[in-house]
């Protein structure tokens, strides 16, 4: 089976009991959370039986041993996940407003998650890798975009394949040189993930038909969009298939795209019909939401294809 891997933040992510809540003043916390887009989309493609490893740097403290555990039991490679003395793992606040949408707190950059490097145990984990997964949240400074880049360039080099979910923080958006750098990886990429409103960012187009076709003119082999609870679109140069999403009552959104994500690309690297491929996605992106905490919701394959009978049985 082919072997992905991903390269980015991993944090611990504490959350406001309340919606709505001010971290302007003491008030009620739940957490620590294993997180980071990278680990959550490497933990669930793990879960779902693909090879898979993350390249990534924590402290040496509980919360790092928090993330490497569940990674481990989820089944991923953590060898390439440098362990930094004196450094701590990186943290994510979160409070949800009324309108569903999230304030984050980052602590990224000066954690140990700043200190990314391409070290030999990234080496290692790539000379085995065929597919190599980008988050856009993992580009949140020049030496997290150089070690995402070189990971390209590596599977790239012996005919592997590249995909790519911009995952926007409007927190980390502003980080210099992202722009280019969200462009630099679109332009190696096969399979493009967008979520929302993010496919306009890369396209001049007004409307999402128009976008697509832009997109896969410039080398995209296909185009996956998510869209929340609606389910997903799946479009190549052959056509589109839209699948609605499963209901699911909706406890905490962190993590769907990501574990969506993972689903769809093991599913495609195993040559699946993008058909099969975009529902058990849509599975696991809503089994996702139906927990507390980012990484909570992530379910093994079995557990998933349960849920998919079941939801089948009750249409
Ligand atoms: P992101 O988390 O990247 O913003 P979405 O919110 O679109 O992405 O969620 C990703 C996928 O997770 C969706 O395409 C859908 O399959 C699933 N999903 C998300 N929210 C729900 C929900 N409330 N009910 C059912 N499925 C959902």
């Amino acid at each position: 089976m082919k072997k992905l891997v991903s390269a980015g933040e991993i944090l611990v992510e504490i959350m406001a009991e309340r919606i709505g809540q001010s971290f302007l003043e003491p008030g009620p916390l739940v957490g620590p959370f294993p997180s980071g887009a990278p680990a959550i989309f490497i933990g669930q493609a793990a879960a779902l039986g693909q090879p898979a490893g993350l390249i990534g740097a924590v402290g040496k403290d509980d919360f790092g041993r928090l993330n490497i555990d569940r990674l481990r039991a989820l089944g991923a490679d953590v060898s390439a996940i440098a362990v930094y003395e004196g450094h701590a793992t990186g943290t994510a606040f979160v409070t949800y407003r009324p309108d569903a949408s999230r304030q984050f707190v980052f602590n990224i950059r000066n954690s140990a998650a700043g200190l990314l490097e391409m070290n030999d145990a990234a080496k290692r984990l790539l000379d085995g890798a065929d597919h190599v997964h980008v988050m856009g949240s993992s580009l949140f400074s020049e030496r997290a975009t150089e070690v995402a880049l070189a990971a390209i360039a590596a599977v790239k080099a012996k005919g592997g394949t590249v995909s790519f979910d911009p995952n926007i923080r409007r927190e980390i958006l502003q980080a210099s040189g992202m722009r280019q750098a969200l462009d630099q990886v679109l332009a190696q990429t096969d399979v493009f993930l967008p979520s929302g409103n993010e496919l306009f960012l890369f396209s001049s187009a007004a409307d999402e038909r128009s976008a697509v076709g832009e997109l896969l003119e410039r080398g995209i082999s296909c185009i996956v969009l998510k869209k929340g609870a609606d389910g997903a679109a799946y479009h190549d140069r052959r056509g589109m298939v839209a699948l609605p999403g499963f209901a699911v009552e909706e406890v905490d959104p962190t993590g769907a795209g990501d574990c969506f994500g993972a689903a769809f690309v093991s599913f495609w690297l195993r040559g699946a019909a993008p058909a099969d491929a975009l529902r058990i996605a849509n599975a696991c992106g809503a089994l996702a939401v139906t927990r507390k905490g980012p990484m909570e919701g992530i379910h093994r394959l079995a557990d998933v294809e349960a849920f998919i009978a079941k939801a089948g049985a009750h249409a």
